[in-house]
């Protein structure tokens, strides 16, 4: 689970964030790409190529595609409980 003590500090406010590189749980962003990728409307890359929300999604389609980049990121980088 993403640390919520360690959020991007460019996410904007509401339930989706991405956490800090530097995340001590080895659980930060390591630059893979796969979420701004994969929903580039929503997660945008600093530049470090750390990712941030940049959006927060409210259909529930869009919810459900941020919901598979969390699933998707291979360090638990992505927390839905902001
Ligand atoms: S999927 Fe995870 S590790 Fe990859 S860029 Fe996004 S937040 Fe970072």
């Amino acid at each position: 689970m993403a640390n919520i003590k360690k959020k991007h500090e460019l996410n904007v406010e509401g339930q989706f964030y991405c956490t800090d590189p530097d995340d001590d749980d080895g659980e930060g962003c390591i630059a893979c790409s796969v979420c701004y990728m994969g929903a580039p409307d929503f997660f945008a890359e600093d530049d470090m190529g750390n990712a941030y929300i940049k959006k927060q999604p409210t259909s529930p389609e869009d919810i459900e595609l941020c919901q598979e980049q969390l699933e998707a990121c291979p360090v638990n980088s992505i927390g839905n409980d902001g």
